[in-house]
């Protein structure tokens, strides 16, 4: 028989636990988180610098602290069910449910959903980077991964691509790990990230930051050798005679972020293919009734803060369809 609950959210991180906090203070009784990691928090366990939490406690913390004042809350009350390791593999608009856990699949029936499955990131496929396939070309995040949560270096010299607030944290990150950044490279006249990142990350670190370059290639036999970069124009094209390289084993990628949305738009809810988000007329709602969105598969957010505050109000509206007093 196929298990009913009142509310399942998916994705445990800060946006999921903040609406599993919110929809326990609305009312709702029947809450079950699931999360696919081994632990909950998200992107945060790996963003190990300081950062967050300016706007909703008021004071500076590191990604996990900011995780563990929500994982806290979330274990000690017993009508939020939380499940890691537990992987959705699928959902119907019908609102039911396939979650793999420990080798087995589970079938559930959710009368509401909030989905806070987060975001993945673009690749160098994505911006069409010409070149070899050697060893040592790294998303950002992933990079992010291996050092701050395996303990590994994923080389010696590298080149970043893309100067967002990722791009720029991990410039301050590998060179307080001892590696060399040979350069950030962009393609836009200015960094899209905060004004703090850049101060604190590249300029105090005398990072050379290449504005309106874009990386041509990356050559390299089994490892990343070198790349090739050159200078455009405001409307990106090639200026001639420009080109010119760089030697390194490590290449980055941090050139945006994409919502990860694919079982709702399985399931059948109406998407913006622009931005890969819900195509809904209120932030949080979608074309299915009773299935939710917060955090970053509703919209990528600079701050965690905001994504909180947002999740908390996605919950509210949840509260609202499931018929409690809010
Ligand atoms: C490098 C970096 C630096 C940052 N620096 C800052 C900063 O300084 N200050 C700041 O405020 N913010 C910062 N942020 C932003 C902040 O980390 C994010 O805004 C926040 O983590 C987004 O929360 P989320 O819950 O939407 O997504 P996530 O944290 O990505 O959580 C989504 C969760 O959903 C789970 N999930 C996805 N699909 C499934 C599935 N099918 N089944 C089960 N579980 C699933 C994932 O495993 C994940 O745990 C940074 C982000 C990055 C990447």
């Amino acid at each position: 028989m196929i298990k009913k609950r009142e509310l399942v959210i998916v994705g445990g991180g800060p946006a999921g636990m903040a609406a599993a906090l919110a929809a326990y203070k609305y009312g709702i009784r029947d809450i079950l988180l699931l999360e696919r990691n081994r632990c909950l928090g998200g992107m945060l366990n790996q963003c190990i610098h300081t950062g967050f939490g300016l706007e909703y406690f008021n004071t500076i913390l590191t990604g996990p602290e900011y995780a563990d004042r929500f994982i806290d809350k979330v274990c000690k009350i017993d009508e939020i069910a939380v499940r890691t390791g537990a992987f959705v593999a699928d959902l119907t608009c019908d609102k039911i449910l396939t979650v793999m856990q420990e080798g087995r699949f589970e079938r559930i029936k959710a009368r509401s959903l909030i989905m806070a499955t987060g975001c993945r990131e673009r690749t160098r496929e994505m911006v069409h980077v010409a070149g070899d396939r050697p060893a040592g070309v790294f998303s950002a995040g992933f990079a992010q991964q291996l050092i701050n949560a395996e303990g590994l270096l994923p080389g010696r010299d590298a080149v970043i691509v893309g100067s967002g607030d990722i791009g720029m944290i991990m410039a301050r990150r590998l060179v307080l790990e001892g590696m060399t950044v040979k350069g950030i490279v962009e393609v836009e006249g200015h960094s899209r990230g905060l004004v703090r990142n850049f101060v604190q990350c590249v300029k105090d670190f005398d990072i050379p930051l290449y504005f309106r370059h874009k990386v041509l290639a990356i050559k390299g036999r089994d490892r990343v050798e070198k790349v090739f970069l050159c200078k455009i124009d405001d409307r990106q094209r090639e200026i001639p005679s420009t080109e010119f390289e760089i030697s390194c084993d490590t290449v980055l990628f941090s050139v945006g972020l994409i919502p990860e949305n694919e079982l709702i738009e399985k399931a059948g809810v109406a998407m913006d293919r622009d931005t890969n988000t819900p195509d809904s007329t209120e932030a949080g709602r979608t074309s299915i009734a009773g299935v939710f969105v917060c955090g970053n598969c509703c919209k990528i957010y600079d701050l965690v803060d905001a994504v909180t505050r947002d999740s908390e109000r996605v919950a509210r509206i949840c509260a609202e369809y499931l018929g409690y007093p809010v």
